[in-house]
């Protein structure tokens, strides 16, 4: 096959739903763009049928081709293994859920052969999210616009296009803790927004669970600001300076012999409190130092375990990192965990455990 113009790269956990219907519909997209496309199909270490049935629509169309990763490394890292096994000219990253519906594709691609090289796709309406989703989505995306230290679109997610150049500086990013439309903004290029209205999930559950999307807004908030750092430091200093005052007040009134008896409630509410903040605070430089531990361990992003309808002419970009490179080929290889299982397209891998 020759080197596509377009890869989409889709991010799959536990998906077997969606899948055929999926692949359906990007097949009649597909067809329809301006040149050879690939589609990058990342298994996220699911336990359900997603694996097969993505072999299955290799098997049956080899403009599809697995990533398969050892575990489930998180959606942010699923989709940077597929960008970098992706070797399109441009690179669109859509959910498997038909959130994003796949005829949006076409739009995004109009955007980028008119030179733009970041084209992402804003929410316009979202069908068929709960109340308390669309309530903390506006909250979160309120915040970060204030307290981040980039301008970042509100309401898009992870559903852009990317062009060549700025997929290379965006890969060149390393950082374990991804917050990846936030490094998308971060990374700058000419960006253009196409609206679109997100669908309601295809099948199945979410695969964020509330604790998955809290460390995602974590991310999102320490990977691009220190506000909450300078919010701990004007705090204290306010304690402080209050506590001096409120000193100095008392010794006033002792001199002047007025009767000055302090209250046993406002001891103690003041001590609960200034404890609560402490702990507070010391909880979030935590989050940060937490991070840091995170980074400085330079651990890959994620480990492949098998890979399928890659050929050798079209091994992913090499990993900008030169920790990840492999060194018996000292050129382009993932983090891979058997060599052999990745070069040979022929063979077969044990379907994975179920639970
Ligand atoms: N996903 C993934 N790994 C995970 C969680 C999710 O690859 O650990 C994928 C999932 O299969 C889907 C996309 O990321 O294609 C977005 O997940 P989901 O639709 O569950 O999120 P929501 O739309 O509910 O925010
Ligand atoms: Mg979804």
């Amino acid at each position: 096959m020759q080197t596509p113009r377009y890869s989409v790269v889709i991010p799959v956990y536990n998906e077997e739903e969606t899948i055929p219907d999926l692949v359906k519909r990007l097949r009649e997209v597909i067809d329809r763009l301006d040149g050879p496309t690939e589609v990058v199909l990342v298994d996220d270490g699911s336990r359900d049928r997603s694996h097969e049935l993505m072999l299955a629509a290799n098997r049956e169309d080899a403009r599809f081709k697995v990533l398969q990763l050892s575990r489930n490394f998180g959606h942010q890292n699923a989709i940077t293994a597929g960008m970098d096994a992706a070797h399109g000219q441009a690179v669109i990253i859509m959910d498997a859920d038909l959130q994003d519906p796949p005829e949006v594709i076409l739009q995004l691609a109009a955007r980028w052969q008119e030179g733009y090289e970041v084209v992402y796709a804003v929410r316009e309406h979202r069908e068929g999210e709960t109340r308390f989703k669309r309530t903390t989505a506006t909250l979160f995306y309120g915040m970060q616009r204030r307290l981040a230290e980039i301008e970042q679109p509100v309401d898009v997610g992870d559903f852009r296009l990317v062009d060549r150049k700025a997929l290379d500086a965006f890969l060149s990013m390393r950082e374990r803790n991804r917050y990846v439309r936030g490094m998308f903004s971060w990374i700058g290029f000419r960006q253009a927004a196409v609206p679109y209205t997100r669908a309601s999930r295809h099948a199945g559950q979410t695969k964020y669970p509330m604790r998955k999307m809290i460390r995602l807004a974590a991310d999102g908030f320490v990977g691009f600001s220190t506000a909450p750092l300078r919010f701990a430091l004007a705090a204290g200093v306010v304690m402080a300076l209050s506590s001096v005052i409120y000193g100095m007040v008392a010794i006033a009134l002792k001199l002047a012999g007025l009767p000055y008896v302090p209250g046993y409630a406002s001891l103690l509410v003041t001590i609960t409190f200034l404890s609560g903040v402490q702990l507070i605070v010391v909880g979030m430089v935590g989050q940060y130092v937490a991070r840091i531990y995170d980074e400085v361990r330079a651990r890959p992003l994620y480990l492949v375990r098998d890979a399928r309808g890659f050929t050798a002419d079209s091994q992913p970009p090499q990993p900008a990192d030169p920790a990840e490179r492999s060194p018996e080929n000292g050129h382009a290889a993932w983090p891979v965990i058997s060599q052999r299982s990745v070069s040979s397209d022929e063979h077969v891998p044990p379907t994975p455990p179920r639970q």
